[in-house]
């Protein structure tokens, strides 16, 4: 196993496939032009797995294919066939918006891809179109629904909380999961990118997302969180779990194993990383995988991010905490 500065190991990688997205959620990339990385830039299937071959000796055991909106990118079942073989992968899945895995689940499912985790904001048509401005909620609840059907299972829901856009549905989304047995997670509103406009006074609190929910429900917190990002708790009754992903109010950077592959292979130790290590041009230049994996391992033994705990101390501060202060990589090329 390979250990950063903090005695981190390397277990997760998070692969964006592309930059593009169908989308423009407010709070991740509410722009329409961006300087959209070149298509000779990306990385190819092949050269995707090569780096996944020599990630997975060092201790990666998990896998998420992400974006952008990964289900925009070709063929993408071939790069989930690849993947799903590498020896000492135990987790693969993929982080999409549902729009397009009505037509594709099934063959992602084939390919070996374990589970899904989608993104729902809203039930609400007109919320929906506000957020992602697109007017596309219906065809995100026929893809997790297609998902279902799949067995693409455990499936999991993202909602980022937002106040005054979409907080008033947290009960509803919470009970709509429960009934078809996914496990929603509720996130902070985080200040990723440069272009979310974020402010702390949209920010939704874990403790007040559970204030909302204990309206309603007796829950318990699960313990062994282990390295995930989300609190998780059980319902009372048997009803099922849920999850509050606290990046804001109580960092995890104690416990992050993950590390980033953008869509044009840089290597990035940490969501608000505000550059990545390039491996694309090594690749593409001939190195042996020998010297790929001195430069991986290089770049994760000198890793020493801790930015959410340095925001929250920064946000206790007299000083104040400014989002803007530096310039961050933005989400579509990391991929949350
Ligand atoms: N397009 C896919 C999707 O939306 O699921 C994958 C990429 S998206 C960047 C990955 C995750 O990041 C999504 O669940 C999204 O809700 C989350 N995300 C994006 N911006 C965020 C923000 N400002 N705060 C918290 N989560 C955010
Ligand atoms: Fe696209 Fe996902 Fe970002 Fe929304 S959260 S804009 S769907 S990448
Ligand atoms: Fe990991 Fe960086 Fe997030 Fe901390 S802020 S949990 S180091 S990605």
């Amino acid at each position: 196993m390979l250990f950063d500065r903090h005695q981190r190991p390397l277990q997760d990688l998070r692969i964006s496939v592309t930059d593009r997205c169908n989308f423009r959620c407010t709070y991740c990339m509410p722009l329409d032009q961006y300087d959209w990385i070149a298509r000779a830039q990306i990385l190819s299937y092949e050269e995707i797995d090569r780096l996944v071959g020599i990630f997975a000796p060092l201790g990666v055991r998990k896998l998420r294919i992400t974006g952008g909106e990964p289900l925009l990118r070709k063929d993408l079942e071939e790069l989930v066939g690849m993947l799903a073989a590498i020896d000492g992968i135990e987790d693969l899945c993929l982080t999409t918006n549902g729009s397009l895995l009505a037509e594709t689940a099934e063959a992602l499912q084939r390919a070996g891809l374990n589970r899904v985790t989608v993104s729902i904001d809203s039930f609400d048509r007109a919320t929906f179109a506000r957020i992602a401005q697109r007017d596309r909620v219906a065809s995100v609840f026929a893809g997790i629904a297609a998902a279902k059907e799949a067995g693409l299972a455990p499936i999991k829901l993202n909602t980022v909380v937002e106040r005054g856009v979409n907080d008033h549905e947290i009960l509803d989304l919470l009970d709509y999961a429960i009934e078809q047995g996914f496990e929603i997670r509720f996130i902070e509103y985080m200040d990723v990118g440069n272009v979310n406009q974020w402010t702390s006074d949209k920010l939704l609190s874990k403790r007040e997302i559970l204030e909302r929910i204990a309206v309603r429900h007796d829950f318990q917190p699960l313990r062994g969180r282990g390295s995930a990002p989300s609190q998780r708790y059980r319902l009372s009754g048997g009803q099922g779990t849920f999850g509050v992903i606290a990046s804001v109010t109580e960092p995890f950077c104690g416990a992050c194993t993950r590390a980033r592959l953008t869509a044009d292979g840089r290597l990035v130790t940490c969501l608000f990383s505000t550059y990545g290590h390039d491996l694309k041009s090594m690749l593409r230049s001939g190195a042996s995988d020998a010297e790929l994996r001195a430069r991986i391992k290089s770049i994760w033994t000198g890793r020493t991010d801790r930015y959410s705990e340095q925001r929250l101390a920064a946000i206790s501060s007299t000083d104040g905490y400014d989002p803007e202060a530096v310039h961050k990589l933005e989400m579509i090329s990391l991929g949350g």
